[in-house]
């Protein structure tokens, strides 16, 4: 992983701050949340980190580097994000490979990748498979490998979980720790659910009306008075 810093930071839609000068180090490796109500900023933020929304001003840089003007595939980041949706005419294996389809990655390479990151969410027998014979929890897996697939030091996930049922999204929520642990991937997940948040983070950014009102380790954050 590597460490990401964030300084004054604002995006503005015509008169509208919807990011307020924010100030925000990840470290390498860890896995942050930021938490807030719907409006707060959230999504505003990880598309400024991903490239996708230029900013109004502030500055991000990972590792040192700053990245405020890079293209999102010279970033080497990957993402999960809720609109960011599979392609449905292609099977699990293409929609794994589709990122290093876009790095020109050579044909066996990419399967090897492929079959791995596959493996790694538990899909390893289920390259050939159409998207649309899976199950929710199944095609959030096929994002997930698709975001890990070419080795990014980054991951930002915008609420990944969010359309899946209770049950499943619990079980998912230990399997993205559980993955995030093996691949040691600096990690920003956004949710506007409290006990995802608790479950999850290392720490938790609480994002409101576009400034980061608190920061802190889940434990110190809910036993302040
Ligand atoms: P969150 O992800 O926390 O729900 P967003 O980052 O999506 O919040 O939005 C923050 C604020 O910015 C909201 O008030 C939203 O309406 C506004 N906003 C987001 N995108 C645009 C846009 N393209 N044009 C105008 N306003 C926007
Ligand atoms: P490029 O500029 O090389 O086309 P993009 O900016 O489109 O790259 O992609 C940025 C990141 O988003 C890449 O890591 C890629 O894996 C992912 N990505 C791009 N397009 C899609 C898509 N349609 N669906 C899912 N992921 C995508």
């Amino acid at each position: 992983g590597v460490p990401i810093q964030i300084r004054q930071l604002s995006k503005t839609y015509g008169g509208f701050r919807a990011l307020d000068a924010v100030d925000l180090e990840v470290r390498s490796g860890e896995f942050l949340t930021l938490l807030g109500p719907s409006g707060s900023g959230k999504s505003t933020l990880l598309m400024a980190l991903a490239g996708f929304s230029r900013p109004t001003s502030g500055s991000i840089a990972f590792d040192g580097a700053d990245i405020t003007r890079l293209p999102p595939h010279k970033r080497n980041i990957g993402v999960v994000f809720q609109n960011y949706a599979l392609f449905p005419h292609m099977n699990v294996g293409a929609n794994v490979g589709y990122p290093l389809r876009l790095r020109r990655v050579g044909k066996a390479e990419t399967a090897e990748r492929v079959r791995r990151a596959l493996d790694l969410v538990q899909l390893g027998a289920m390259a050939e498979r159409p998207i649309d014979s899976l199950s929710g929890g199944q095609r959030q897996r096929v994002a997930l490998a698709r975001a890990i697939v070419f080795e990014p030091k980054i991951l930002l996930m915008d609420e990944p979980l969010s359309a899946l049922d209770k049950k499943l999204r619990e079980h998912m929520q230990i399997e993205i720790r559980h993955l995030h642990g093996k691949l040691g991937v600096t990690t920003i997940y956004v949710t506007h659910d409290q006990r995802e948040a608790l479950t999850m983070s290392d720490r938790i950014a609480v994002i409101h009306q576009g400034r980061i009102a608190q920061i802190d380790r889940p434990r110190e954050l809910y036993e302040a008075p």
